[in-house]
């Protein structure tokens, strides 16, 4: 079946906010995933056990037995063993508690009422999503102690790591800052930062969150739209099967996630976006990428489609280094996430093809593919011409290399960062002039130029 205009399902404006947005967030996001690789760099394996190892250091006769309590006088770093050993446990703790279903347990070292809540924010929103072999640890510290009221406090950097349903994953090392105060109690959490860097803040740190769990997707929302998401899942199940087969660079995703948010936790999550865009997909740490739409914008058969288009950059590009999102590769990125929404349906039934007629007509395009990314100021008839012609070139090299040529093209020169120039003839058996021209002519015949 023939998917229905954009326009007939949202204004032009929004379409365009959908598929401008994307491409926004990715750049930002990536751009920055270098700077947050070297501040792991050389911590990211360092064992939670590094605690019980510290005794040896500070003197202790059993290098295996618990640190020793400190006594006044003792030098820093006994201090220091001492207290890295008591967060520790703590963690472990949570950790356990959370896989369990503890919540009493899990919230247990919350310094105070507010705390509690921030941490029950976490546990009610990750348990919804089904997270596994979830672990908070030791990142870096303890560091910077200073005396509040009277008692040492400490700074730790913890990670946070889990899968979704399925277990094992690659290790996601979310950081995100705590303090720790020495209270007659013992340890108390008094900060549990949202996750820093670029990739937070996270739904489930911002908001308390329910999901509706498939065997593919997973769609999570607030409470108060929690009948959405059980009626977003069946569309999104048939979406991630499409994707599934479309999966560059890996295993297929655990489960697609895709967040549904209302018009506040649209301006929350993830630093927010325009206004106007309706969804995007976003890297969420080193390995995953999950997708976020605007529940209030998207319904019925459009649903399905604009997770189709998500979700296909998803499975091209989650897990990679990519920096071009808006460069010169902007219609391989675009026009292979059109190709997975439309998923081998009639080209000639391609709902932009009007616009995209109309741009060669009016000789606003000649076939430079690299030049294709639209002006933030282009009007939105040339917007979607841009995404038609980036798909169009796409199915061209689908239908004149072939499926598998196509893919192995897009892995390298979308995740491999490769130049299309130096690949087209290894991979597709011409040079890049000869497929741009020939895609050219194939394009203006689709579409009746
Ligand atoms: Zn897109």
């Amino acid at each position: 079946m023939p998917a229905p205009a954009p326009a007939d399902l949202a204004p032009p404006k929004r379409r365009r906010g959908l598929l401008v947005g994307l491409g926004v967030l990715l750049v930002l996001v990536l751009v920055a995933v270098p700077a947050f690789l070297v501040l792991n760099s050389g911590s990211g394996q360092e064992p939670a056990t590094a605690a019980g190892q510290s005794p040896s250091a500070s003197g202790s006769p059993s290098p295996t037995g618990p640190a020793p309590s400190p006594k006044p006088g003792d030098p820093p770093h006994v201090q220091l063993a001492w207290t890295k050993a008591r967060i520790t446990e703590s963690l472990g703790a949570m950790n356990k508690a959370f896989r369990a279903g503890d919540l009493a347990a899990f919230v247990k070292p919350a310094f105070d009422k507010k705390m509690r809540a921030e941490l029950e924010r976490r546990f009610r929103s990750l348990r919804a999503m089904r997270a596994r072999d979830f672990a908070l640890t030791i990142d870096s510290g303890p560091f910077d102690s200073k005396m509040v009221g009277g008692y040492a406090e400490w700074g730790v950097s913890v990670a946070i790591n889990h899968c979704y349903v399925q277990s094992p994953c690659e290790p996601q090392n979310l950081l995100v800052d705590t303090a720790w105060r020495d209270s007659p109690k013992g340890f108390r959490l008094t900060k549990f930062s949202l996750v820093k860097d670029v990739y937070g803040p996270q739904p489930w740190e911002y908001s308390t969150l329910t999901a509706a769990i498939g065997s593919r997707a997973v769609v999570a929302a607030p409470t108060a739209l929690a009948s959405r998401a059980r009626s977003f899942l069946p569309a999104a199940e048939r979406a991630a099967k499409i994707a599934d087969r479309y999966v560059l660079g890996g295993p297929k995703p655990d489960r697609y996630v895709i967040y549904l948010a209302g018009p506040s936790e649209w301006k929350k999550w993830f630093g927010g976006t325009e206004d106007w865009a309706i969804g995007y997909a976003i890297p969420v740490s080193d390995q995953r990428s999950d997708i976020v739409l605007k529940a209030a914008e998207i319904s019925g058969g459009y649903a399905e489609s604009v997770m189709k288009h998500e979700m296909g950059h998803v499975a091209t590009l989650a897990g990679r280094d990519y920096h071009d999102a808006n460069g010169e590769n902007w219609w391989l990125t675009e026009g292979i996430a059109e190709y997975i929404e439309w998923d081998g349906r009639s080209v000639s039934s391609y709902d932009r093809k009007q616009s995209s007629r109309r741009m060669l007509r009016e000789k606003k395009f000649t076939g430079n593919l690299e030049k294709l990314v639209p002006a933030d100021d282009a009007p939105d008839w040339q917007i979607d011409a841009a995404y038609g012609l980036g798909y169009y070139a796409t199915r061209c090299i689908a239908d004149q290399y072939g499926h598998a040529k196509l893919m192995r093209f897009a892995d390298v020169v979308l995740r491999g960062g490769r130049p299309s120039e130096v690949e087209s003839q290894p991979i597709l058996g011409a040079a890049w002039s000869t497929v741009t021209k020939r895609c050219l002519a194939y394009t203006k015949q689709k579409v009746g130029a």
